[in-house]
């Protein structure tokens, strides 16, 4: 079953889309080579908790840690770890806050170092394959809209790999609610966009195959060809005005432009 959202619904998920935002903000501050997983995740746990929220993923289905932390060839669902970050890595971030009641979710593939070439343009693809999915996030477009704007500029325009298996989601009282938002789909198909959904877009795109697996450790998602992989998420409320984006990736990328062992991720067209 599909919830829509008032609007004192949709301020109550932008207060807590912001909060994961200024999280982001400040793990775009601290994440360099050298630094650990483990260090940002405690430096998260510790900003959300002094707002007086908290961590939307700690004990998710058992999940240890506030920030899903997936570097290289993980996909997402990455446990911290006490191993320092290197140059050239990329580093996905997944952040949920819990605030009032409702449930905010965002995340942010960062690039350390001199990472090469074809991954970084990997980052800049899918960074705008989650902008080309928002903009389908209006009133009478169907969730097919949003999965084909995403997998066609990944695979057809770029030859990415677009995974399958884990999807985007509506957003609210629950991390996880109904519809599932895939990042593939055919136009015209699919669930029709009402006011008031609000979904968490978040395309997840491999430099190689599309096809997963889970890692030994039963959270991490890793590619199954080893290959780089990137994600990009933000929540959205579908709106008469058109698609409100409640998260922002404003905190990150300002902190990134002082952060000199931090690549920018500008998209391209
Ligand atoms: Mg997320
Ligand atoms: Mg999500």
């Amino acid at each position: 079953m599909i919830f829509y959202k008032t609007d004192e619904e949709i301020e109550l998920i932008r207060a807590s889309c912001l909060l994961v935002s200024k999280t982001l903000g400040l793990v775009g501050e601290m994440i360099k080579p050298g630094i650990t997983g483990k260090e940002l995740d405690r430096a998260a746990e510790s900003f959300i908790r002094d707002h007086k929220a908290v961590p939307g993923f700690k004990g998710y289905r058992g999940f240890p840690a506030t920030l899903c932390i997936s570097k290289n060839e993980q996909v997402v669902h990455g446990i911290p770890s006490d191993k320092p970050f290197k140059s050239g890595d990329i580093v996905s971030i997944d952040c949920g806050v819990f605030m009032d009641d409702y449930y905010g979710d965002a995340a942010y593939t960062f690039a350390l170092g001199e990472v090469r070439e074809e991954v970084m343009y990997l980052l800049k693809a899918t960074k705008a394959a989650l902008y080309k999915g928002i903009e389908n996030a209006k009133i009478g477009s169907r969730l097919g809209d949003i999965g084909d704007a995403i997998q066609q500029y990944a695979e057809r325009d770029h030859s990415y790999g677009v995974v399958r298996e884990l999807v985007g989601h509506g957003i609210g009282r629950n991390l996880h609610e109904a519809p599932e938002v895939p990042n593939y789909g055919k136009r015209g198909k699919g669930h029709k966009l009402k006011d008031g959904l609000v979904i968490a877009i978040e395309p997840m795109i491999n430099l190689g195959r599309k096809e997963v697996r889970q890692a030994t450790d039963n959270w991490t998602i890793i590619t199954i060809d080893k290959k780089p992989s990137a994600h990009y998420e933000h929540t959205v409320a579908v709106r008469k005005s058109g698609p409100d984006i409640l998260s922002s990736h404003k905190f990150v990328e300002e902190a990134i432009k002082n952060n000199p062992e931090i690549q920018e991720i500008s998209i391209k067209n």
